[in-house]
């Protein structure tokens, strides 16, 4: 409909969550008509954090450094181990919660129908970690979605199997809802109130 370099643009943007065709025209021509210094500090952007930023090499979560700032940090108490879906539920429980452990970032849930099988979800990684570390608590923090259960209950195997204790949150949360979504108090609620699997 446009110019071959406008249309792509509209495509392109519409890789960001809720962004439809509409809106994603809008936001085209947004950014050429009115706001082409902003749309260059955002490709810049863009381009320096895909190059720099990847994985945690212990956790998981999204790190420019090799090793993130919280397994890096002496004071965690490594004994505990916090495992989430997503780096967004762990800036949640962060914000939330009074937890002094340390996190596993699943980047996703078990769904064989999707392709993601164990060594998806790190599950190799998390064993290795659960071989080498301190760990005395695994707690596991995945949605109370069907995917996140099935999750979870592959991650207790993994644990019971090393004789570590496994607490998994409880959810005073509606079934399917995701984490990052919880308001701050039920969250450290359901870190608090967690139960023994
Ligand atoms: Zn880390």
């Amino acid at each position: 409909m446009f110019s071959p370099l406008i249309d792509k643009l509209i495509s392109a943007l519409r890789v960001l969550p809720g962004v439809g065709p509409k809106s994603a025209q809008r936001m085209a021509l947004q950014l050429l008509e009115h706001q082409r210094e902003g749309a260059a500090r955002l490709a810049q952007a863009l381009v320096a954090a895909l190059d720099a930023v990847d994985r945690c090499k212990s956790c998981r979560t999204l790190s420019e450094d090799d090793e993130c700032s919280i397994c890096r940090n002496p004071r965690r108490d490594a004994s505990q181990l916090c495992i989430v879906e997503s780096p967004a539920d762990v800036l949640a429980i962060e914000q939330a919660a009074s937890f002094s452990g340390k996190y596993f970032v699943l980047l996703g849930r078990l769904s064989p129908i999707d392709g993601l099988g164990p060594k998806e979800i790190g599950m190799d990684i998390l064993e290795r970690r659960l071989q080498e570390d301190e760990v005395k608590e695994v707690i596991i923090a995945t949605n109370p979605t069907v995917e996140g259960e099935a999750t979870s209950h592959y991650i207790a195997d993994l644990a019971k199997s090393r004789s570590i204790k496994v607490s998994r949150i409880a959810h005073g949360v509606p079934l399917g809802g995701e984490l990052e979504y919880l308001d701050g108090g039920t969250l450290a609620h359901a870190l608090s109130s967690r139960r023994e699997l």
